[in-house]
């Protein structure tokens, strides 16, 4: 019965997203371009990647046009009135902090190439492949300026490296930060304007930017090799905290109640997720699309707020608990 009535808590927030994308044909954008803020909204170059609206010249009335309305990115005192803001440099000192207990477990991390400004992509991954533990694949920080999803990464490392009931069953790959150089800078997307979620091509020759380098990696260390019981990738939205999933006609019922499963046994665990879920069938270049329908992996997105003002009664502690809540519900589950 519980399970029936988690079911039903479907939130369909128009402010559940991590980006508010939409197509447009030219002549209804003429009409509105007053009304979007310069700043915070972006359109599709033939080539791809994104750019400001403010340099859109020349629109064609009868051209559809790709837009995607980003948060406002804040730039005074944000320490001071946010959670932290999760640094580049972080992530190189998480990774060194855990650094013993990777090594004591086997795992190699590794720069396995270079962001277009030439920061690392780190990769965390098994030195060898256990084939009696299921393996579970997590992605961070897609988006450069969704800080929140490094706080919960670094909980659930914390606690599934410091668990033997986890490290009986499991072993991680994982890429914890995909977008250093927005990370850096505060930017959705990468040096060149990409969105590094709708970077993914079926082969790594169709990728773009880093994605080629992360994807190339992840076919060479995982997917030619076994398929993860689950993929999560981890980004910040506007202001709720949800997961993402596909729809069941997308993959079907079973997959469907798949899905649900992992999202009602983490909300028994995490207070701030409560069983919130976005359906969306995304982008045929998203990391979560590209794994459900070509490799028929349970592959969800997980958001929770990218600003949370520290006056809202939440924690960076609040954060990383919601990390080890997915490790217990992976404990539960699998
Ligand atoms: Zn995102």
């Amino acid at each position: 019965m519980k399970k029936i009535l988690l079911s039903l808590l479907i939130v369909f927030n128009s402010n559940a997203v991590c980006v508010h994308e939409y197509d447009i044909q030219g002549h209804t954008l003429l009409s509105q371009l007053h009304t979007l803020n310069e700043k915070t909204t972006f359109y599709q170059k033939e080539n791809g990647t994104f750019e400001e609206v403010s340099y859109l010249k020349n629109i064609h009335p009868h051209k559809s046009y790709r837009i995607q309305e980003t948060q406002p990115h804040i730039k005074k005192d944000y320490d001071d009135r946010y959670i932290k803001y999760y640094q580049y440099q972080r992530v190189i000192e998480f990774l060194s902090e855990i650094g013993p207990s990777l090594e004591q477990l086997d795992y190699k991390t590794e720069v396995i190439g270079k962001s277009l400004e030439n920061r690392n992509l780190y990769s965390i991954f098994p030195k060898t492949l256990d084939r009696s533990k299921q393996v579970i694949l997590m992605f961070a920080r897609h988006h450069g300026d969704e800080g929140t999803a490094n706080w919960i990464v670094e909980g659930f490392l914390k606690k599934a490296l410091a668990s033997k009931k986890f490290n009986d069953k499991f072993q991680i790959v994982l890429y914890p930060m995909i977008n250093p150089d927005g990370a850096q800078a505060k930017r959705r997307y990468n040096k060149k304007g990409r969105d590094l979620n709708r970077s993914w091509g079926s082969t790594p020759s169709k990728s773009y930017d880093e994605i080629k380098t992360i994807q190339n990696h992840l076919n060479k260390v995982l997917l030619s090799k076994t398929k993860p019981i689950i993929a999560l990738d981890m980004h910040g939205s506007f202001t709720e905290d949800f997961i993402y999933r596909v729809s069941k006609s997308f993959a079907g019922k079973d997959f469907f109640n798949l899905q649900q499963e992992f999202i009602s046994s983490l909300s028994e665990r995490d207070q701030w997720q409560a069983g919130q879920y976005n359906v969306s069938n995304g982008h045929k270049k998203m990391s979560r699309i590209l794994l459900v329908r070509d490799f028929n992996i349970n592959s969800l997105t997980h958001e929770s707020i990218r600003d949370i003002p520290l006056t809202r009664n939440r924690t960076l502690q609040h954060l990383e608990d919601q990390g080890r809540a997915i490790v217990d519900t992976l404990i539960a589950l699998y």
